[in-house]
């Protein structure tokens, strides 16, 4: 995924016209501007925190939401995925260092939240997702996040970034989130 927030749309069109296809967005407002009129031609995921009040425009836009992180959110979404007969795909984040500045239910919340998506909210989850703390060794985090993912029957693993997406490969990444790498610097 190639992670397209805050860049300038030169630093984009090379990247685009090169084949890539699968683009990450931070926030809901942002990816609208920069993305509606080839909308149709890309994936279009949402890798930052998502309000309710958002998402409306998120079920409408995003193939992919990876921020799914609480209960309330989870039943916003659910409430839209009815109303618009439309169901992005869906990963839980999971705020693996249990830092309190950033998103996600923690590892010891992850199997309950999960089974309250699927039994509760009527959700399909597809994947886990997390950014690991910025001053740790990321393996250990890529691979607990692994640990969740298999004991909850799930494939996808959203994890890597610029930094570590080789670590997050090797510990069993089936996407990394490339902003900076790819664009330059934000
Ligand atoms: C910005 C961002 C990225 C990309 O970060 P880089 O270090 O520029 O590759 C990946 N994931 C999330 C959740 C982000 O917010």
């Amino acid at each position: 995924m190639a992670v397209s927030k805050l860049q300038p749309w030169e630093h984009i069109a090379p990247v685009f016209d090169a084949g890539q296809r699968v683009f990450g967005e931070n926030r809901v407002q942002e990816a609208k501007e920069r993305w509606i009129e080839l909308r149709d031609r890309i994936e279009l995921r949402l890798i930052g925190p998502l309000q309710t009040n958002k998402a409306r425009d998120a079920v409408a836009f995003f193939d992919v939401i990876e921020t799914l992180d609480r209960e309330k959110l989870a039943r916003v979404l659910a409430d839209e995925v009815q109303a618009q007969g439309k169901a992005p795909r869906l990963y839980v984040q999971v705020n693996t260092g249990e830092e309190p500045q950033k998103a996600g239910v923690t590892p010891g919340e992850a199997d309950a939240f999960l089974a309250a998506c699927r039994e509760v909210y009527g959700l399909s989850v597809e994947g886990l997702m997390c950014i690991p703390p910025a001053d740790e060794d990321p393996a250990p985090h890529f691979r607990l996040l692994a640990d969740i993912a298999v004991r909850n029957g799930l494939a996808k693993l959203s994890m890597g970034m610029s930094d570590d997406f080789e670590t997050a490969i090797a510990c069993g990444a089936t996407s990394v989130r490339v902003g900076s790498a790819l664009f330059g610097a934000r």
